[in-house]
């Protein structure tokens, strides 16, 4: 689904992402941890086309997106739950929902939209605040609105960077099982996340990263075992 070749994206002297590589497979959930400072945003952005690699490549479905503008990446089916935009404050959570139904995918109808954001609303529990400003969200609501805008473009590739953040246990339950809902649906997830339990629920396979790089891929419990990624955890 995503291959990540060997990426690398330097800010001036400093190496954010080194020679990274990374697998998304059809239907996963992955989730990609590591230390402060590790890369995995830079990475995330790489993937989503905020930022241009110095090196690597990136393909998608089999094609070659390490170019291209994070509009037109969208329209293949990479879509995210971290803003790039602001959500507009003065419209309506379904507003926002409808120019993310309508411009995420090009030649989707109103009708279709329509459709879509309805089942938005109900997927995130956001129908009843539906007719509400963005702007009087709470944070919580803030967060699903994020999400629902992303799934609202139908990806099929979701890119979360750390959604669970600031989130209480009851809510992270909640984004937990919605995730899995979205998956269940047929789109794969690459996500960054810090609560490690939420890591060992949610993913299939774990990448972990350290001062820009690949140190260790697998399964939680292997990864969580590696002498390399207890250094990386311990040496902050
Ligand atoms: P993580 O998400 O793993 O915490 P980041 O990808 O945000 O790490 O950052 C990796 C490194 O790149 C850090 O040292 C960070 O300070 C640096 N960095 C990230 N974005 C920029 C930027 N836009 N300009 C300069 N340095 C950056
Ligand atoms: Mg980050």
């Amino acid at each position: 689904m995503l291959k990540v070749q060997k990426l690398t994206k330097r800010f001036g002297g400093l190496v954010a992402v080194h020679d990274a590589s990374l697998e998304v497979r059809p239907g996963e959930i992955l989730a990609v941890i590591g230390p402060n400072g590790a890369g995995k945003s830079t990475l995330l952005n790489l993937v989503s086309g905020l930022l241009r690699p110095d090196a690597g490549r990136i393909l998608f479905e089999g094609r070659e997106i390490t170019r291209l503008s994070p509009e037109a990446r969208a329209h293949l089916g990479i879509g995210r739950a971290f803003q790039i935009v602001q959500p507009f404050p003065e419209m309506t959570v379904r507003e926002n929902l409808m120019v993310g139904a309508l411009f995420g995918k090009p030649g989707t109808t109103l009708a279709e939209a329509e459709r879509v954001v309805a089942a938005v609303l109900e997927q995130t529990s956001l129908a009843d605040k539906a007719d509400h400003p963005a702007s009087g969200l709470t944070l919580v609501e803030d967060k699903r609105l994020e999400l629902a805008r992303a799934l609202a473009t139908r990806p099929k590739l979701l890119l979360l960077d750390e959604v669970m953040a600031g989130l209480r246990p009851k809510e992270a339950q909640e984004a937990m099982h919605l995730v899995r809902s979205v998956r269940k649906a047929g789109t794969s997830v690459l996500f960054i996340e810090h609560v490690m339990p939420v890591v060992k629920a949610l993913a299939d396979r774990v990448v972990v990263m350290d001062h820009g790089e690949v140190i260790a891929e697998g399964p939680y419990e292997r990864v969580a075992q590696n002498p390399r990624v207890r250094a990386a955890y311990l040496g902050r």
